[in-house]
């Protein structure tokens, strides 16, 4: 480290003990100062205004909540930066060349002993920087306006896939398709779906709608109303990653919701003491207001031991299988359709 580096660092550790755990007044709020510094090199490290920008915007989301100090090199090096970077072009090519691609992940029914559903998870594969993870591309699309094009890829390639395969004859009841906040919001999504529904030819019980309770932060009403509409016409809907949120169960004994699917994150925690009172009693509430359980992100065995004996009714989880490229599922549940008798162990 040269001396104006050590310097910067100095000034910068002062400036954060300066405004550490101050308390400052905003209109007449008490706000909580929390200071991050990213040291950025030019032109070593960023050249561009626009990438500086760009860091500047992600680097608040980016670190550990007990440290403040950051070089932007180690940031620049580590994770995703230089996807995120590049998100918008990797988002246009992925829908202008056709570079998204369904996989399907088994949904195994406690009760019934096998699988009788799967999640349709979206991929991007790009040419320049591979396989990106769907846990930022779509925030991403999401925030750029380009999730309305995916989600339209999305639907209409799980309409296809059921259009094309025998569901009834692998065992399998419906597929669920994960919706984005922008098409729930659209006052012409029910008749979208419909339109496409019976361009495929499809039932709409065949596909389960997995929405989000932050879909309702903004646009509630309109939300709702689509949910509805689409009720009506015999879809059925799923509430995702419940656990995560802030939870209005009153609204949630409101919705037309069939499915609730418990975050992989209570599933961490469920053989901790807290943990296991938690899912249990979660089990519980939602059995009692009526409403079908799925467990997601079980990996170990252990899990679905306890979790069978909570009688929730379906598991999700890399314990039977990741998801799978098309092909590689319908290998999967093809052979598996053959030994249903063998109960919650026949994984993969
Ligand atoms: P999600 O809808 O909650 O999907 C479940 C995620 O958990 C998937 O991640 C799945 O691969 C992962 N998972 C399942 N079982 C396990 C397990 O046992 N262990 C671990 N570690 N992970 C497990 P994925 O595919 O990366 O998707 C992440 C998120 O991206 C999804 O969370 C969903 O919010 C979003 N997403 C994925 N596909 C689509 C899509 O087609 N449309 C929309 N709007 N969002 C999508
Ligand atoms: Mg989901
Ligand atoms: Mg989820």
């Amino acid at each position: 480290m040269d001396d104006a580096e050590l310097d910067l660092n100095r000034l910068s550790r002062d400036f954060v003990d300066a405004m550490s755990g101050r308390v400052g007044d905003y209109s007449d709020m008490g706000i909580r100062f929390e200071p991050k510094i990213c040291l950025i090199r030019c032109p070593e490290d960023l050249t561009e205004l626009k990438d500086i920008v760009n860091l500047g915007h992600r680097f608040p989301r980016i670190g550990r909540p007990d440290r403040v100090i950051y070089n932007a090199s180690e940031i620049l090096k580590s994770g995703n930066f230089e996807i995120e970077n590049h998100m918008e072009e990797i988002l246009n090519r992925a829908i202008t060349e056709n570079r998204l691609e369904m996989y399907y992940q088994p949904i195994y029914d406690v009760k019934a002993g096998r699988f009788r559903s799967a999640e349709a998870l979206v991929r991007l594969n790009d040419t320049q920087y591979g396989m990106v993870p769907p846990g930022l591309f779509i925030p991403a699309a999401e925030a750029m306006g380009l999730v309305l094009p995916i989600g339209e890829i999305v639907m209409e390639s799980v309409f296809r896939f059921i259009a094309e395969h025998d569901l009834d004859a692998l065992g399998l009841d419906y597929i669920e398709i994960n919706l984005s906040v922008a098409q729930c919001m659209r006052r012409g999504f029910p008749d979208a779906v419909e339109r496409l529904r019976q361009r495929y030819g499809i039932r709409p019980g065949q596909v389960n709608l997995e929405i989000t309770e932050t879909m309702f932060d903004n646009m509630g009403d309109v939300v709702e109303k689509n949910l509805w509409a689409l009720y009506d016409k015999g879809y059925r809907f799923s509430l995702d990653d419940y656990g995560t949120g802030y939870s209005n169960i009153r609204r949630l004994s409101r919705l037309p919701l069939s499915l609730i699917k418990i975050d992989k994150s209570l599933v961490d925690v469920m053989f901790t003491p807290h943990g296991e009172v938690i899912m249990r009693n979660t089990v519980r509430m939602m059995q009692g207001i009526e409403k079908e359980l799925v467990i997601e992100g079980v990996e170990t065995e252990a899990a679905v031991n306890a979790l069978a004996g909570m009688s929730c009714d379906f598991i999700q989880g890399y314990y039977y299988s990741k998801p799978l490229p098309e092909k590689a599922f319908l290998e999967f549940i093809g052979e598996r359709a053959g030994i249903r008798e063998e109960g919650i162990g026949n994984r993969e």
